[in-house]
């Protein structure tokens, strides 16, 4: 069967944004509102030639920090399980949050591969903006900009290398 990919990280960080691009189709929801609902959402997409199915695990999302560090543990316990691939995105633009420190303790102690997408990197000014991600451990910070498609495939490289 086909390789499994979720998408984790805190919500605004362009998880969504990131799976419609991959996907080419706008099945999941791209929302700047807090508080939204969104659900887990399963989409096959395809890289060179492979073909995989991706996850968003956006889920419920709310916006205080309660809410998000409950909702982003459940969507790398998620992911831990049922992927076979995790990609976990951060915001360059934001910078580095504890509750992303949190999640990047969970995945260093999974066995899947975990490919670090630092979001939100929109011009080559910006690309220093990916450097203080290397303290969580996992890796190359790869910096992209979902929003135009900036670095997906090198992204997808990665991805489909750790298959
Ligand atoms: P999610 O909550 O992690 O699923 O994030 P969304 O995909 O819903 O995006 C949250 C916000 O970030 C939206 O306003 C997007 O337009 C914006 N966004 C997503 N990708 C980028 C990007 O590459 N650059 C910038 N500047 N904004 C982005
Ligand atoms: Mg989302």
């Amino acid at each position: 069967s086909k390789p499994i990919v979720a998408i984790v990280g805190r919500p605004n960080v362009g998880k969504s944004t990131l799976f419609n691009q991959i996907g080419k189709r706008r099945v999941s929801i791209v929302d700047d509102m807090p508080g939204v609902t969104r659900d887990r959402i399963y989409m096959d997409a395809e890289w060179l030639n492979h073909t995989f199915t991706m996850i968003d695990t956006g889920g419920i999302e709310f916006e205080d920090d309660d809410h998000i560090l409950k909702s982003m543990r459940q969507q790398a316990l998620v992911a831990m399980e049922e992927a076979d691939v995790i990609v976990f995105v951060v915001d360059g633009r934001a910078g580095l949050t504890t509750a992303d420190e949190e999640v990047g303790r969970m995945l260093r102690n999974t066995k899947k591969p975990v490919i670090l997408a630092v979001n939100k990197i929109d011009s080559p000014q910006l690309e220093a903006g990916v450097y203080e991600f290397y303290s969580l451990g996992l890796g190359e910070p790869l910096g992209i900009a979902a929003s135009n498609s900036l670095g997906l495939g090198d992204l997808l490289d990665a991805v489909v290398a750790a298959f």
